[in-house]
């Protein structure tokens, strides 16, 4: 199915050429490559691919115009992000579009993206002018300490193809509030909406070289030359922790400054006494979203054993009815997974499951081509050794143990090397309580399944990462703290 005539007018839309220094502009080699439509597998668009050369031209772009941009007043600075997010809402079915197009999302889902991640350019043009210092006198009375928070200078971000939109402006709304330029590298799989989104900034006012863009099919060789730079002063990625690992040993080379957004094996606990209405829906919604492709998604359902068999079959009914089908389709539930790699690793994830002992009660197969499809599963009796419940899902497979007391529960739920999001239904609020305290994770959605607000410190503990995104914390990713001692 080629793209319909509304839908190849957007994408021609879409600049094809890297973004330095203000100028749109094909890589320094000539070098291309292919975007595609995970639902058709056909290319979409060519774009350029940035060579090593392409992104230091990039850096050097952002160096240029780091020290005009910091001294632009945050007034200013937050009048070109309160612009860049009533032009996304006047595009907001452009970009909803063009994310599901390229992505593969359910076009509903795409919406949602464009509105939450539309919220840090809004929230982040409201806290650009409320950066604050502190004065205070020494204890001994003889001066005065003055406390700053500058901007840390050039940043670069990699972003992954799940979000393509919202995970560009949580780092890029915050960056340009503190008075940062950026050079941005989008997953290779998803290049087109933040290519637009640049584009959009550009219509905001964004001066030249603020946001530089350099997508390539050489991530390792892009960063590898940039953190080596001592003119970066920031590295700001979000994707898997095994290339975080990589890229955060890279980065100690120049002790540079990083904010890591990795992996997550989210626990979703469900409690005797949990409200199930709710929690049927929490998990749906936890563990389908971006069909399953979240690094917030439920991957680990722990049940208590008296409400499992109840609670299962609920899920399986409801998962069932799902329909599959190409994310732009106003009537689809599950769309494409992003590659034919995501539903190779789905299929291994369900035969380890049964061969280890779990029942299959909805779903479990892929689904012949054209597009990378697999068919939303509910997997029941899970076996603690199971790979499913120790790897990142990110597919449309729900894993479902039993447990017989809270500690147990706590035990399954921390017995990971991550520590993004848990998720707990429970109608008692002291066990919510000793939850918010016991689970070993950065954020908790308690009675529901989706906690991503702007206006929320987003991030992980353990291998799940370093820093906040969004939120009043957010801002400060970006600004380093200088003390000034003024004597009497
Ligand atoms: P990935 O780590 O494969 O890729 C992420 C980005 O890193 C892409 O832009 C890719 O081109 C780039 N990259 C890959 N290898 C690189 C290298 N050697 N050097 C430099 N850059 C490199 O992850 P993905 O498959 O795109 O995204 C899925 C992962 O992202 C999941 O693990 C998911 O949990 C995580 N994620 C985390 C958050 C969060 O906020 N914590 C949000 C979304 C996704």
């Amino acid at each position: 199915m080629t793209l319909k005539p509304h839908e190849q007018e957007l994408i021609n839309q879409v600049q094809t050429g890297l973004c330095i220094g203000g100028v749109w502009q094909p890589s320094s080699t000539g070098a291309t490559f292919d975007v595609q439509d995970p639902a058709t597998g056909e290319v979409i668009k060519t774009i350029a691919d940035a060579t090593v050369d392409d992104a230091l031209r990039a850096l050097e772009a952002a160096v240029t115009a780091q020290e005009a941009w910091a001294e632009t007043s945050t007034r200013g600075r937050s009048n070109i992000l309160r612009r860049a997010f009533d032009l996304l809402m006047d595009r907001h079915e452009d970009f909803a579009l063009l994310i599901s197009i390229e992505m593969g999302k359910p076009i509903s889902e795409a919406r949602a993206e464009v509105t939450y991640g539309g919220e840090f350019l809004r929230w982040f043009s409201e806290e650009a002018v409320r950066v604050r210092g502190d004065y205070r006198p020494t204890p001994e009375g003889a001066g005065n300490i003055v406390v700053s928070h500058l901007p840390v200078g050039p940043t670069y971000f990699i972003t992954p193809w799940n979000f393509p939109l919202a995970m560009a402006t949580r780092k890029i709304a915050p960056a340009l509030a503190a008075g940062c330029t950026v050079v941005i590298k989008p997953a290779e799989l998803t290049p087109l909406t933040t290519i637009f989104l640049v584009q959009l900034l550009e219509e905001a006012g964004l001066p030249a070289g603020v946001v530089n863009v350099v997508p390539t099919t050489s991530p390792a060789d892009q960063s590898s030359a940039l953190l080596k730079d001592a003119r970066l002063k920031k590295l700001s990625f979000t994707g898997s922790t095994p290339v975080g690992v990589k890229l955060l040993e890279a980065a100690a080379q120049n002790v540079l400054r990083t904010s890591m957004e990795l992996g997550g094996n989210a626990p979703f606990i469900v409690f005797e006494d949990a409200d199930l209405d709710r929690a049927v829906e929490g998990v749906l919604l936890a563990k389908f979203r971006n069909i399953g492709q979240a690094c917030t998604a439920a991957n680990r359902i722990i049940v208590h054993e008296s409400i499992a068999d109840t609670f299962a079959q609920r899920v399986s009914d409801r998962v069932a009815q799902m329909k599959i089908g190409r994310g732009a389709e106003e009537s689809t539930d599950i769309g494409a997974l992003v590659d034919g790699r995501a539903v190779a690793k789905a299929e291994r994830l369900v035969a380890d499951a049964v061969a280890t002992g779990a029942t299959v009660l909805t779903g479990g197969k892929s689904i012949e081509g054209p597009g990378s499809y697999f068919e939303p599963t509910v997997l029941d009796r899970l076996s603690p050794n199971s790979a499913l419940m120790s790897e990142e899902i990110f597919g449309p497979v729900l894993g479902i143990i039993r447990f017989t007391n809270e500690e147990e529960a706590v035990k399954i739920a921390n017995d990971t090397d991550y520590g993004l999001v848990s998720y707990v239904f429970t109608e008692n609020v002291h066990c919510g309580q000793r939850m918010i305290e016991k689970l070993q994770t950065g954020m908790m959605g308690l009675n529901t399944g989706l906690i991503s607000n702007a206006a929320a410190p987003f991030g992980g503990v353990k291998q799940s990462g370093i820093g906040r995104e969004g939120g009043f914390e957010g801002i400060s990713e970006f600004l380093s703290t200088k003390y000034t001692l003024i004597p009497r």
